[in-house]
């Protein structure tokens, strides 16, 4: 099987005998979580095992272990920060779409602030609601 191009992420060999790959957007599969089968099959473990022979050849030993995540993308892949307007005392932030973790802090500041001031000096309006209407 040829290795889709794409963009791969892992960690190296730390505490455990192997190193980690995974693949983001994976297979590009919509799912709904509760429906979701998050058992991993043949082909996200050949997905894995060719990109590893093909990018990293002196690891690509036996598979360890398998495991499946998920995280929900927005429209546009950027974030959701904002509150609603018909309930502002609702603030929203979602659709993180796999990069929300590295900006915890200053997520956790933009959602106190809406909370509290009902508004952020950070420049938050690339993260409306609205601009998906
Ligand atoms: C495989 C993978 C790789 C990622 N890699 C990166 C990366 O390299 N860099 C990066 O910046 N981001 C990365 N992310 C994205 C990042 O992890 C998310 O953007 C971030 O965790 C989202 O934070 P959150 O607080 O919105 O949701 P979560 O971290 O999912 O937190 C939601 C919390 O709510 C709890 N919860 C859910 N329902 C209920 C309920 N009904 N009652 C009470 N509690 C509830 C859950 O248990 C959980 O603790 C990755 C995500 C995944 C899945």
């Amino acid at each position: 099987m040829s290795v889709p191009e794409g963009r791969f992420y892992g960690f190296p060999i730390y505490d455990v005998a192997g190193f980690k790959i995974g693949k983001y957007h994976h297979r590009e599969e919509e799912i709904d979580p509760d429906e979701f089968d998050r058992e991993p099959n043949r082909m996200d473990k050949i997905l894995l095992s060719d990109a590893t022979e093909k990018y990293f050849p002196n690891a690509a030993g036996p598979t360890m272990r398998l495991a499946t995540c998920m995280f929900t993308n927005s429209p546009d892949e950027h974030f959701i920060l904002d509150s609603l307007s018909d309930h502002p005392q609702v603030v929203v932030g979602a659709g993180f779409s796999g990069h929300g973790f590295k900006f915890s802090s200053v997520i956790g500041e933009i959602l106190a602030d809406l909370a509290i001031d009902r508004g952020s000096e950070h420049p938050i309006e690339m993260f409306s609601l609205d601009r998906f209407d």
